[in-house]
């Protein structure tokens, strides 16, 4: 019997890309496959889209794990390099880098080597995390080019901060700012993640960035896959693997955070907060029982949770479950833990067996 797994459905990556590409018609695309391609597994997601034009990660390991899986398209490091031996490193993997620092463009004035960095440099729009300012570009532009090995290619790049909010004004303002600064010089652009791309009129640049949207899920808040043609990838699946009757006030699980408000039949699905389900998705949380809706019921603990399935006929030892996925949007069960799709499929776990179909 298998217990709980997160089955990865390819065919609805490839699907998804293209939605994607359809919507973002004159931009390459670079994949981001960051924090183990956001919980699908790094080296298979990556494998399963040869149609992507690159793929972009965050660290260098991630990067080195890419190439040692035969994967010859680009790869861009999303936050560049941090020390001289990160950047000889990525040189010899041929590695883009982003710039977003002064430190990493000294890193580079440094560097002796014959290979050509593709070197992103990083724009400051309005989120204020990574990037140049406007005032500052200029002068990091000039330094770049006077490097002693000069690069192969100096694009620009810069991130929205809340494209996910449909009516705000402030992406405007970034998109406004950007094309300001690097409408007339000539280099390559990438602007959009998922919510820019699917939200967003001129979000997109020669080259975007979908890291949600590529797993099939949207990235507004209530937003739901199929708005735009979107299948999600993972369906985090489970077993029922005990059913129990609890009488009418009697407590379910650790603390007795619920109390059964007649006599009840109670599920026990394997799957705890040690494969990545979190503590806050308690009393209430949606759970596919059979394909039928029902309701997990008291804490989440290490291994188990447990789910009141007394308007359910059939269920039994061997029932199967789906935490979210095919069936149940993640979207919907992140709301219930007060949080965001994205942290409920990176967290889920290495012991979850990923089965690739
Ligand atoms: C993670 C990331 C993305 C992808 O964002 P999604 O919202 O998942 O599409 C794009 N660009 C940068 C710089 C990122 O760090």
């Amino acid at each position: 019997m298998q217990l709980i797994r997160a089955i990865i459905d390819t065919s609805a990556l490839r699907s998804n890309l293209r939605q994607i590409k359809a919507r973002a018609p004159g931009s390459r695309v670079m994949a981001v496959v960051k924090a183990n391609a956001y919980g699908h597994g790094l080296v298979p997601t990556a494998l399963a889209l040869p149609e992507a034009d690159a793929f972009a990660v965050a660290r260098l390991e991630e990067g080195i794990a890419l190439r040692e899986a035969g994967i010859r398209e680009a790869i861009i490091l999303l936050e560049g390099v941090f020390s001289a031996e990160q950047l000889a490193e990525a040189a010899q993997h041929r590695f883009e880098i982003v710039v977003h620092d002064p430190f990493q463009v000294s890193l580079l004035e440094r560097h002796r080597g014959e290979h050509r960095f593709v070197v992103w440099l990083k724009i400051d729009t309005g989120m204020n995390r990574l990037g140049f300012r406007a005032e500052d570009f200029a002068a990091v532009l000039a330094r770049v080019r006077a490097l002693r090995t000069p690069p192969a290619e100096v694009r620009v790049m810069t991130h929205l901060a809340r494209a996910d909010e449909r009516d705000c004004p402030m992406t405007r303002q970034q998109l406004d700012r950007f094309d300001a600064l690097t409408a007339r010089l000539g280099l390559a652009r990438s602007i959009g993640n998922s919510a820019g791309i699917l939200g967003w009129e001129g979000g997109c640049g020669d080259w975007v960035r979908p890291g949600l949207a590529l797993y099939g899920i949207s990235p507004f808040p209530r937003g739901s896959s199929a708005e735009f043609g979107l299948i999600p990838v993972m369906t985090l699946a489970s077993t029922v693997i005990t059913v129990r009757r609890v009488p009418k006030g009697e407590t379910v699980g650790y603390g007795g955070a619920w109390t059964a408000p007649r006599d009840s039949r109670i599920a026990i699905v394997a799957g705890g907060y040690g494969d990545g389900l979190l503590r806050s998705l308690a009393n209430g949380a949606p759970v596919l029982v059979n394909g039928r809706r029902a309701s997990l019921v008291g804490r989440v603990a290490m291994d188990m949770i447990a789910v009141d399935v007394s308007e359910l006929a059939e269920v039994e030892v061997g029932t199967r479950c789906v935490l979210w996925g095919r069936g149940l949007e993640v979207t919907e069960v992140a709301a219930h833990a007060g949080t965001i799709p994205y942290e409920l499929l990176c967290g889920v776990r290495a012991r979850v067996p990923r089965e690739t179909i």
